[in-house]
């Protein structure tokens, strides 16, 4: 069979401020270490054997109907704000409507220098490319909006990172890769008529319902909302949610320094370059609203009258606090087996983090046991697990089925730092088969698979990942 992606492009046509034309830069051999046949049906591709694949998705042959690019955007990076940032290693090769009737974007990342490299070398290596690969897969397969992973290509050059590392591009796939920076940019060059062109194609595009900016500022901002609090719910540590990593879509994008908690630590940080701790786990739904801050401040530089934009806009992102909070109330409810939140809740979700927090309680492995009887054994001291579930058995005795509903949504399986290193180093030494074992357990995060149980297990002591890297 031949490859055939049926390309439908319409970011090429916002016109040539938007982007720099660039091909993806030849690599030596490429070869295929990962294809998700099961995203490409969805996605309307028709696979081709592994060879031709490689070549395209390696970035030596631009397929028919792509019209590669990189897309210029800027961004604040922990806090500063860069006024020129763009795909420094990234390619978008073009959109497809899949079967779904959405329309996605197809990117090479690690495709090689653009106008926007910098100093970047425009590579990628295989680690960062497999992790990336299994951790957006396993979000997807959470329920969590995400970017996902269509392919993965060894390339057969070495790329310097500390030392030589084999080389690799990832196709990814996204609802389309428009960031808080993409607004920013043209707004900080005071470019309106750009603006304003990009705030239609991004309301067309995600919120054809939304009206005006406002009207967009406000759908973002429940995405947002909602997406932060899902990654709450699942322990997950983003760890450079800079505005340029911050989607309009509300899809989780940029998986560098990334990790899901293993004990429940709320200030926990994973990233090696976050000193100050700014994307700690529990600052999180703090720095969603001051992203949201800064969509506001670009795009009211449209409107008419800015005097108005700046109360609309003020009152859309003091409304967050509250969106993130019923949110996340939500969420976790039914971690605990509560399909409605009342009053009083709240404090009995917050009563067990607590406890969790001083009787180191690893985070997944204990909501995941309290539909058992197993939860106590978590906690370093199980009195103070007990002195809790009393308050607790009685809250949910007038719940339906809160086994049940703890099942659907506390997952059994995440992608644990400790076995994405392990995965990582076996594929450098040729070892694809802890990726392969991975991903087939991952994709069914909430179903109890025994046979891989070790999986579930926290790290052992020597097995800790104190920190994760950019340098990716
Ligand atoms: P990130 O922290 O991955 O979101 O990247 C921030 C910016 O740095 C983006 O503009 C990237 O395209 C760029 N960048 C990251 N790594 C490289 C690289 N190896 N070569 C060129 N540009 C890069
Ligand atoms: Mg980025």
């Amino acid at each position: 069979m031949t490859l055939h992606i049926p390309f439908d492009n319409t970011y090429a046509g916002l016109g040539s401020g938007f982007y720099s034309k660039q091909a993806p830069e030849p690599v030596s051999s490429p070869r295929m270490l990962a294809f998700n046949r099961d995203l490409a049906q969805v996605l309307g591709i028709t696979p081709g054997d592994l060879p031709e694949m490689a070549q395209v998705f390696g970035g030596n042959r631009v397929p028919e109907g792509a019209d590669p690019l990189a897309q210029l955007y800027a961004g604040h990076q922990f806090g500063t704000f860069n006024p020129q940032l763009g795909d420094g290693r990234a390619v978008l090769l073009g959109e497809v409507i899949g079967t779904d009737g959405i329309r996605r974007d197809i990117q090479l990342k690690g495709s090689g220098r653009t106008p926007y490299s910098r100093r970047g070398d425009g590579r990628a290596w295989m680690g960062p490319v497999l992790r990336e690969y299994v951790v957006s897969e396993a979000m997807h397969a959470l329920g969590i909006p995400t970017t996902r992973a269509l392919a993965a290509v060894e390339t057969g050059d070495s790329v310097w990172r500390e030392a030589a590392m084999p080389g690799a591009v990832l196709t990814r796939v996204a609802a389309s890769h428009l960031r808080v920076g993409t607004f920013q940019i043209f707004a900080a060059r005071r470019e309106t008529a750009a603006l304003k062109r990009l705030t239609q194609y991004a309301i067309d595009r995600h919120y054809p319902g939304a009206k005006g900016p406002m009207g967009l500022l406000r759908a973002v901002r429940d995405a947002q909302a909602r997406l932060v609090a899902q990654w709450m719910s699942v322990g997950f540590i983003h760890g450079v949610m800079n505005t340029d990593n911050c989607t309009i879509s509300g899809e989780t994008i940029d998986y560098g320094p990334c990790a899901f908690m293993d004990i429940y630590n709320p200030s926990q940080v994973f990233s090696s370059i976050d000193r100050m701790g700014r994307y700690a786990y529990d600052n999180q739904p703090g720095i969603v609203v001051w992203n949201l801050a800064q969509l506001a401040t670009a795009l009211i530089q449209q409107m008419d009258d800015p005097q108005e934009g700046v109360e609309e806009a003020t009152e859309i992102v003091h409304a967050m606090p509250g969106v993130i909070e019923r949110e996340w109330l939500s969420r976790f409810a039914a971690k605990i087996g509560i399909t409605t939140p009342k009053e009083g809740d709240m404090a009995l979700i917050e009563d067990l983090l607590d406890r969790m927090a001083a009787g180191q309680a690893d985070f997944t492995n204990t909501f995941r046991a309290l539909a058992g009887e197993a939860a106590r054994g978590q906690f370093l001291d199980p009195g103070a697990f007990d002195s809790w579930a009393t308050t607790w058995r009685q809250r949910i005795a007038s719940e339906e089925d809160p086994e049940g509903l703890m099942r659907q949504v506390n997952p059994a399986f995440i992608p644990r730092n400790h076995r994405m290193e392990e995965m990582i180093a076996a594929a450098v030494s040729g070892d694809l088969a802890p990726f392969e074992r991975l991903m087939d357990v991952l994709v069914h995060p909430y179903e109890d698979q025994p046979e891989h149980r070790n999986l579930q297990n926290p790290p052992r002591p020597q097995e800790v990942v104190p920190a994760t890297f950019c340098g990716t």
